[in-house]
């Protein structure tokens, strides 16, 4: 039987009405919401995803303030601005488009930016926090992840979860926050030996590599939850997952696609993310 597919474009929409009507009720109190995204840059993915968070604010009635900046912006600049907007109170949350350039040290970046208004999750003491069970924020994509099953009544507790990936941004944080709901947690990644083995002993399998179709039939287990969190883009432009959609929807139980799926939810949870910043900086939570 074919797969049930997790729509996450659908629970995404959930998310963000449900925080429309938070959005207002702290406007009804006179709190305002903002969110200040900073593109570096001409990277035309990045000014798509930029293009969709914009959006999604307006959807729910949060401020959107956009910095384009041009290539050869220097780091100091841009330290310079996040240093501007840790210190603007009409801004809430900040999130600075990745990648950047290479001349611009990641690291030194989000660690410039407040922990309080790390709408990503990225700063070292949120993704401390993280680590020690005691979260402020949640990472957007594991957590997109996890609210996508949760939601859709498949329990984490006691599985054998497999994240493919080991990325600070998704693969590391999805087996943190995984491990924190009780499940068992196994990560692969490009030097792992026997990484089919490890699949197909997943009953709920995510993989976020970048790779395109690269988990095939053979690596799941049937009845298995495969999540697919990689993009990558065809010849012909088009994005691709990391699973095999067709045919691995043939034995799974569960599984997401690309697109439709993980994206929609990564991006509602930013905006989570965005709303609990304003209640942490008005000591509402
Ligand atoms: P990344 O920083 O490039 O990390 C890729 C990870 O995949 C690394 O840990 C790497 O292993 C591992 N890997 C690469 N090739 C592999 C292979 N053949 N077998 C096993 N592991 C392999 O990428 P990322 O930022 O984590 O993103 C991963 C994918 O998810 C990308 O396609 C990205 O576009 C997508 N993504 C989607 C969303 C969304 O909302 N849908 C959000 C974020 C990212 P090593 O560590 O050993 O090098």
């Amino acid at each position: 039987m074919a797969a049930k597919v997790l729509n996450g474009t659908e629970l995404a929409g959930k998310v963000k009405a449900e925080l429309k009507g938070e959005v207002e009720a702290l406007k009804q109190k006179g709190i305002s919401t903002g969110l200040a995204v900073i593109i570096v840059g001409n990277d035309p993915a990045s000014r798509v995803y930029v293009n969709h968070k914009k959006n999604d604010c307006a959807e729910i009635g949060i401020k959107s303030f956009e910095y384009a900046l041009p290539e050869e912006t220097t780091e100091d600049e841009l330290l310079s601005l996040i240093e501007t907007l840790n210190n603007d109170d009409n801004v809430n949350g900040i999130l600075v488009q990745m990648p950047i350039p290479k001349h611009i040290n990641e690291d030194r970046v989000i660690a410039a930016i407040n922990p309080l208004k790390d709408a990503d999750c990225f700063h070292p003491i949120n993704v401390g926090n993280l680590m020690i069970g005691k979260p402020q924020f949640l990472p957007c994509t594991p957590a997109g992840v996890v609210e996508l099953l949760e939601e859709n009544g498949i329990q984490v507790e006691g599985k054998n979860c497999v994240v493919v990936g080991r990325s600070n941004i998704v693969g590391k944080p999805q087996a943190i926050l995984l491990l924190s709901k009780n499940a068992t947690v196994t990560i692969c990644h490009s030097r792992t030996a026997n990484i089919q083995e490890h699949c197909k002993n997943a009953d709920i399998l995510i993989c976020a590599i970048g790779k395109a179709e690269f988990i095939k039939p053979e690596y799941v287990k049937p009845g298995a939850v495969v999540i697919d969190v990689g993009v990558s883009r065809g010849a012909d432009g088009k994005l691709i997952g990391d699973v095999q959609f067709q045919a691995v929807s043939e034995i799974a139980s569960a599984i997401t696609k690309v697109t439709g799926g993980v994206g929609p939810m990564t991006r509602a949870m930013l905006m989570k993310n965005t709303v609990k910043a304003v209640k942490i900086q008005n000591n509402i939570c």
